[in-house]
This record gives structure tokens, sequence and C-alpha cells, in this order.
């Protein structure tokens, strides 16, 4: 499997979609509205100066996309990063629809991103950024329409400053819906800093329970490796070992770390605080970046970037279960690779949904002023988590138990496609998903 991938995240995200329509309730009348489904509604693209410390001014380049708001308002994360394009903020907008829709959120998809690289920026200039990217979206967001949260390289300061810069151009209102992830003392929520993670945690615990990770039957003693050790990979690290899991290897930008008895994660953080970067860590053999996603595990967590698991390296993953924390960190190929191992894949709009669900608890507490108890939070979390799970795994076993139909009626609509295969679970996820995005759309009709 050699050769140059296209590692475009809009097509990633299409080929994912077009992998579920044939196994949607008629596709045949999938025409038109297929296109209608994942095309984004608005793609807001924005440019802005900023001077920077040393008094020279810089041209940022932002975006906003809202994919749909079929199923209620546009929520989506701001991410700032190097790599932000339209087609890798459009793909994770298409992505937030489908995890809203799957978790069953009444909220459509949005994705945000400044092109920058935070960790070159001074505080000043982050805020500056913020608040000049924000100024420009103007009413393009807000607490009914489209609301943002935090995401890569972004945290809930940054969404102090997304509140603030909001308040100051609609002073007069109660404005604390106009974005998730804020402080606790700002309109935050108990539970947010954690919830990608911990949801992350329920979904793996309860595939564990349900049996369908052959040869790991719970976190306790598993070994675990992890990619990324910020908000999501950090919290991750934390759960995992509080659960009896051994977090064998983690990573950062900077290169990573490997100890196949267990690190202590304590440790690890303190390495983190100290030097900036978990690389270093004494008596931990030393790892590059991408060497983590080749160490021996029984569970594999991306939470750092996408496309990290692709045709050139996924021969040497080597795992039992990927659980994607990361958006889009394994490409189609790869998927395929895996699926061919046995190796089970929890997708993302899956397995780091954990998010945007304690995001919209804390919209709604934000809508009717009121404070929810962490544990409470905890609880409706863990239920939406395991329902939305027990979801995919069943929907698997009616695809797969009746593909012989499903290829069949897919062969009489498109005689010139490729045949289609057993459904993953990032398939039926998405079969889940869009169908409930479809069937909303259907119910609302198209005006005029
Ligand atoms: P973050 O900025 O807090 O952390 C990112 C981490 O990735 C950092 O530790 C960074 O050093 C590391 N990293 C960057 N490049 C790397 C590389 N090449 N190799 C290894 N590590 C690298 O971001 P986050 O919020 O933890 O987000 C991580 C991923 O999870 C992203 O894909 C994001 O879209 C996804 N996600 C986040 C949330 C959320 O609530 N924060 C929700 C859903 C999905």
């Amino acid at each position: 499997m050699n050769g140059v991938e296209d590692q475009n995240l809009f097509n990633i995200a299409h080929q994912q979609f077009l992998r579920a329509v044939p196994f949607t309730d008629e596709p045949q009348g999938w025409r038109g509205i297929a296109e209608w489904l994942f095309e984004p509604d608005r793609v807001i693209k924005v440019t802005f100066p900023i001077v920077m410390d040393d008094g020279y001014v810089h041209v940022f380049r932002g975006y906003r996309v809202v994919h749909s708001t079929l199923r209620g308002p546009a929520k989506g994360g701001i991410r700032f990063h190097p790599s932000v394009g339209e087609d890798e903020i459009k793909a994770l907008a298409v992505w937030m629809s489908w995890k809203c829709a799957l978790v069953e959120i009444p909220f459509g998809g949005a994705k945000g991103g400044v092109r920058c690289d935070p960790p070159r920026l001074s505080e000043g200039e982050r805020s500056r950024i913020t608040r000049r990217y924000i100024a420009a979206l103007g009413d393009d967001i807000g607490p009914h329409t489209d609301i943002p949260a935090p995401d890569l390289y972004t945290d809930e300061q940054t969404m102090a400053w997304v509140y603030d810069t909001y308040s100051m151009m609609h002073p007069g209102e109660n404005n604390l819906p106009v974005v998730t992830g804020k402080p606790l003392n700002l309109g935050g929520t108990p539970g947010r800093t954690e919830a990608t993670a911990q949801g992350a945690v329920y979904v793996t615990e309860h595939l564990l329970e349900m049996g369908a990770v052959p040869g790991v039957e719970s976190l306790r003693g598993a070994t675990v490796a992890i990619q990324g050790f910020g908000k999501v990979g950090r919290n991750a690290a934390r759960m995992f070992e509080k659960a009896g899991a051994a977090v064998v290897a983690v990573s950062d930008s900077q290169g990573g770390i490997h100890d196949p008895d267990g690190l202590e994660v304590a440790r690890v953080e303190e390495q983190k605080d100290s030097s900036g970067s978990v690389a270093g860590l004494a008596a931990a053999k030393q790892l590059a970046p991408g060497q983590v996603l080749e160490v021996p595990c029984d569970i594999l967590v991306p939470a750092a970037l996408e496309n990290q698991i692709t045709a050139e390296n996924v021969a040497r993953v080597d795992t039992r279960l990927v659980l994607e924390t990361a958006n889009g960190p394994t490409t189609p190929a790869a998927d395929v690779a895996l699926a061919e191992r046995g190796i089970e894949v929890v997708p993302d709009i899956l397995a780091n949904a954990g998010g945007v669900v304690v995001s919209y608890f804390e919209w709604v507490q934000n809508l009717e002023n009121q404070q929810w108890e962490e544990r409470e939070i905890l609880d409706r979390l863990r239920t939406k988590m395991q329902r939305a799970t027990e979801h995919v795994v069943a929907t698997r076993a009616r695809l797969r138990e009746g593909l012989s139909d499903y290829q069949q009626q897919w062969r009489r609509l498109q005689p010139q496609a490729a045949e289609v295969g057993p459904p993953d679970l990032r398939t039926s996820a998405h079969v889940v998903a869009m169908s409930r995005c479809r069937r909303a759309g259907h119910l609302r009709g198209i005006w005029p």
C-alpha cells in the first residue's frame, strides 16, 4: 500500500461520508440530498492585522465554517495552528455535525481557526489575535446561531477573551452562551476541561464490557500509548492510570517517552510543566514524536493532530484498539489496513464527542442561569457516551447481517461503483449520524 495518499481532510471526510451512503435507508433518495447534507452551509474567511510585540504588523488569516444547522445552532471549536486552512476547517465542521447527531445533542456542526504558530506567540499576541478574529466574525457567531469552543492550542483563557470581545459588542445581554469551555469563574461548567478525555474513557470502558475488543476485558492491566499531551492527552493519561491501566508511552510535539512497565503520570506531568515537554524524563526510553504510534500496546490514543496513522506507518502500529480522541488521525487507507488486521478503531466522531456533550451542558446552564454539580454532569455524560457506543455497535451488527442485501441494492443503483465491504465502527457511526441529519432535513422540508 505505497504511493501518495490524499491527505486533504475535506476529501477524507467526503470519502467517509460516501462509504456510509450505501448503508442508509433508501440510498437512491440520497442523490442531491447527499450533496446538500455534505457541503458546508457557509464558509467565512477573514484577514486581519495584528501589532506584534516587536512593533511590526503581521497579517493573519482566520476561518469559520458552518457545516449544518439542520438539527440546531452550529457548534464547534476554534483552533490556532500553522496548518489551518479552508479544507481542514470544512472537514472539522462536517465531523462536528455528525458528532452532535451521534450523541443526540441539538446542535449542527461548525469549526473555526486562525493560521498561526501559538508556541511562538506571547500571551498578549494570542489575546489580540483572538479578539480581532472574533470582532471580524461579528454577528456570524452568536448564542443561538454558532457557538465556538476550545480546540488545538486554544484553552479556557482564549474562550474568556472570546466571551469578553463578543460581550463588548453586545452590551446588556446574557452573552455567556456565545462560547463554551470558559473558565469556571466565568460561566464555565465543572467537568468541561476533562470532558473529551472522560468521554473517551467512558466509551472505551463500555466497549470492553461489551466484549468488543478480543483480548482486552477491562482497563485494569491494559497498556496504553498516547500521542499528544495537551488538554485531551494529558487528562486521558491521568484517567487511564486511575482506572488501573499502564500508560506505557506518551509524546508531544517535541518528542516522546516509553517505559513498557508503565510511566508514572504525575512524574510525566512534572517533566512537562518544568521543561515544556514530556521528552527528557529520566529513566524512560526517548522516542521521536511519531514513534509513539508504533509502541506495542493494547490501546493507542492519537490525541494530537490529523493524518497520523497513514498508509506509510500503519503496518508498524502494534495495538488492539485505536481510540481517536484527535480529529481525523487515521487516513482511509490506514482504516482499511487496520480492519484487515482486526484492529478496532473507535472513530473520532464517537471517541471525542464528550467535549461537545459537556459544552452543550455548559450552554444550557448559561441560558438558564444554572450551575449543575460535577457528579450530575459526569452521570449525564456517561449516559450519553454509553448510549451512543451501544447504538454504533448494534448498527454495525445489523448492517453486517444485512450485508449481501446492501451490496445487491448498491450494485443495482451504482453498477459502476466498487463493491461495498463490511462496515467498520466509523461507517456505522456515520450511518447513524447522517440518517439523523437527513431525517431532520426531511421533517423541516426545504424552504421555500
Ligand atoms: P492541545 O493544544 O491542548 O494539545 C495538543 C497536544 O498535541 C500538545 O501536547 C502538543 O504538543 C501535541 N502535538 C502537536 N503536534 C504533535 C506531533 N507532531 N506529535 C505529537 N504530539 C504533538 O489540543 P487538544 O485540545 O488536546 O486537542 C488535541 C486533539 O483533540 C485535536 O485533534 C483536537 O481537534 C481534538 N479534540 C479536542 C477537543 C477538546 O475539547 N479540546 C474535543 C474534541 C477533539
